[in-house]
């Protein structure tokens, strides 16, 4: 004899986990529509795949580390004059991971670099792909103890399964020659493979002082700026016009 207990037992051992979870559910709305064997087999099997991707993207939204949540819509395209929302969206089809071309968003704190760098990633994951985000700082200190005990391959392996790499504020501190030497191969790596968003408080022709050699810098410049879409955002900073805001509207109370 079936009873919801012995079916969903067997979907578990299939690891149907989301039909399992709401047969009953799914039963009973089959009952309520009338819904034809065919109607009802797809909407079994529906269920369970649209899980399984809302499971994969909280997976990955998860694993790209986002420090904090920010929206493209969140953004104020009025206030940033130096980019515009049309610039943004033609991002927003994802061609530029399917392409592995890498974008750069370049200028002062404050003007929103990173912000539309998590905004796009974002998306993205949603879309299905992966993300890793780190900050330059961190990334650097990852492969110089990766390094350091003699698996930096392995290191680079692991953040080439990411479908995109977010590199924030590339260029605030120098690096010295081992740590050029390991960035350099992660780039190499990289490079024509997988796609990369980089902010950064430098324009080019200033690499070389953060890359400590012109020697290193011009082969990483060349190969993070070949397919890129280049941003040079400027304004004030937002940071600082809202606080002067604030101020403003308190002196008016
Ligand atoms: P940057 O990375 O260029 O230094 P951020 O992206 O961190 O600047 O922006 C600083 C803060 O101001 C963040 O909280 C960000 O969400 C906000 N911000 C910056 N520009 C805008 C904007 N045009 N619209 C809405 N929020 C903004
Ligand atoms: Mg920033």
């Amino acid at each position: 004899m079936n009873t919801f207990e012995t079916v969903i037992n067997k979907y578990n051992s299939l690891r149907f986990n989301s039909i399992a979870v709401s047969l009953e559910m799914l039963v009973s709305q089959a009952e309520d529509n009338e819904t034809s064997y065919l109607q009802f087999a797809d909407m079994l099997v529906s269920h369970e795949l649209s899980k399984r991707d809302e499971n994969r993207v909280n997976l990955n939204m998860k694993r790209a580390g986002f420090p904090v949540k920010k929206q493209i819509e969140e953004f104020d395209f009025v206030s940033q004059t130096t980019i515009t929302k049309k610039q943004i969206n033609r991002l927003l089809d994802f061609s530029y991971i399917d392409n592995r071309e890498n974008i750069v968003f370049i200028g002062p704190p404050g003007v929103g670099k990173t912000h539309l760098a998590i905004g796009i990633s974002y998306k993205s994951v949603y879309a299905g792909y992966k993300v890793l985000f780190t900050t330059a700082l961190e990334l650097i200190e990852m492969l110089d103890l990766a390094e350091a005990k003699g698996e930096l391959k392995k290191k680079i392996n692991t953040i080439s399964k990411f479908d995109t790499l977010v590199i924030d504020e590339l260029g605030y501190l120098p690096m010295n020659k081992q740590s050029m030497f390991n960035f350099f191969q992660l780039i190499n790596a990289l490079y024509e493979y997988r796609s990369i968003i980089i902010t950064t408080n430098k324009d080019f022709t200033n690499w070389g002082d953060f890359f400590f050699d012109d020697n290193v810098a011009v082969p990483i410049v060349d190969r993070i700026i070949h397919h890129s879409h280049i941003f040079m955002m400027g304004g004030e900073s937002y940071r600082l016009k809202q606080k002067i805001n604030l101020n403003y509207s308190t002196y008016r109370i």
